[in-house]
């Protein structure tokens, strides 16, 4: 399969890492719109938050847990955002399930 993050997941392609274990990888976003902005993926494909069901949901509680400890590793004790964009009308740009987490400014709501 053709994809950007799949690639970055099994090592082919070179990202600046933050996290890494068996079934997830973190690393900060190529265009960062917050002084902090980082991406969670689970290393198996899962196109899109709609792709989520009971197969395959452990990984992303686990990714919570990821996003939880990475935030206290940062000090993000100001607080953070997590979003998820799914589809066209989302916005999501990249078919491969992933997090943003976004910190140190403070963020508006609600998302354009
Ligand atoms: P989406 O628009 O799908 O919610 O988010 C995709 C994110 O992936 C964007 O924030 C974009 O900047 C990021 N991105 C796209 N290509 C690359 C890349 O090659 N490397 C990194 N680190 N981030 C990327």
């Amino acid at each position: 399969m053709d994809c950007l993050f799949c690639k970055m997941a099994a090592g082919e392609i070179p990202v600046n890492k933050v996290y890494e274990d068996d079934t997830v990888l973190a690393f900060h976003d190529i265009d960062p719109q917050a002084p902090v902005h980082f991406l969670v993926i689970p290393k198996t494909h899962i196109g899109s938050p709609a792709e989520i069901n009971a197969e395959n949901s452990a990984v992303v509680a686990h990714i919570f847990e990821v996003i939880a400890q990475i935030a206290q590793e940062m000090n993000l004790e100001n607080g953070y955002r997590v979003v998820t964009n799914c589809g066209k009308d989302g916005g999501q740009s990249v078919p491969h399930l992933h997090f943003h987490v976004l910190a140190k400014r403070s963020l508006a709501w609600p998302p354009g």
